[in-house]
């Protein structure tokens, strides 16, 4: 309902951007905890289907164990399986971290690299953990797709798609170069807040005068 009677998010990107800026000025970077790329980059693929605390949790013994990438590339399975067993999918997240930290070793110098292609030529890593990545680490622009962003982009109108890569093309067109990773930790933020996955806050939200799903529901 109501289609056209209110202003489409894309138009009002600038608006959008500033208001996420005044109420989450202190959203500037990732929640999980690391000392460096290597540490981000695996505390990043095992924060998949957990949580930023669950994983911040385990991930200080786990580096302390394990510091380099050759240390976990060279690290027992079952070793690597028990320090990560309370994240969840621990079988899998093992073996993908210890393929990572090979691969880490055997094509990159045990360095993280710094673009996309190659970090995602790495095992366990698709573009979100890449983006997340670049955007914290090594300060790249970088917009991050996951479930905050798949949803909320969706809800304002800034895409019609489902699929997370088809989403992050359609926001590099729409976002301004250089608010990328900035916009990123705003609407996760704002997602874990207002918008929330069921029963979002619209009463509340100051976006819901360019929001698609918030008008069409108000
Ligand atoms: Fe989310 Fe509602 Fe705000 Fe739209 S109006 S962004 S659906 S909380």
């Amino acid at each position: 309902m109501k289609q056209g009677l209110y202003p489409p998010a894309v138009e009002h990107i600038d608006k959008i951007l500033e208001t996420l800026k005044r109420h989450y000025p202190d959203a500037n970077d990732t929640s999980l905890d690391y000392q460096d790329p290597f540490e981000l980059l695996i505390a990043t693929i095992l924060a998949a289907q957990s949580t930023d605390k669950q994983v911040n949790k385990i991930t200080p013994a786990l580096f302390e164990k394990f510091p380099r990438p050759r240390d976990m590339a060279q690290a027992p399975i079952t070793e690597l399986e028990e320090a990560i067993r309370s994240t969840g999918f621990f079988r899998n997240k093992a073996k993908s971290i210890k393929q990572c930290a090979q691969h880490l070793v055997e094509q990159f110098g045990s360095q993280v690299p710094q673009n996309i292609d190659a970090l995602t030529s790495l095992p366990g890593v698709g573009r979100k953990t890449a983006n997340v990545v670049l955007g914290n680490a090594f300060g790249k622009d970088a917009i991050i797709v996951d479930t905050h962003m798949k949803r909320i982009a969706s809800r304002l109108g800034l895409t019609t798609n489902a699929n997370p890569d088809k989403i992050e093309k359609d926001l590099q067109q729409i976002l301004p170069r250089g608010s990328w990773t900035d916009f990123s930790h705003k609407i996760i933020a704002f997602g874990r807040t207002i918008c929330l996955g069921r029963n979002p806050k619209c009463g509340q939200c100051s976006l819901l005068s360019w929001c698609r799903y918030g008008q069409a529901n108000a």
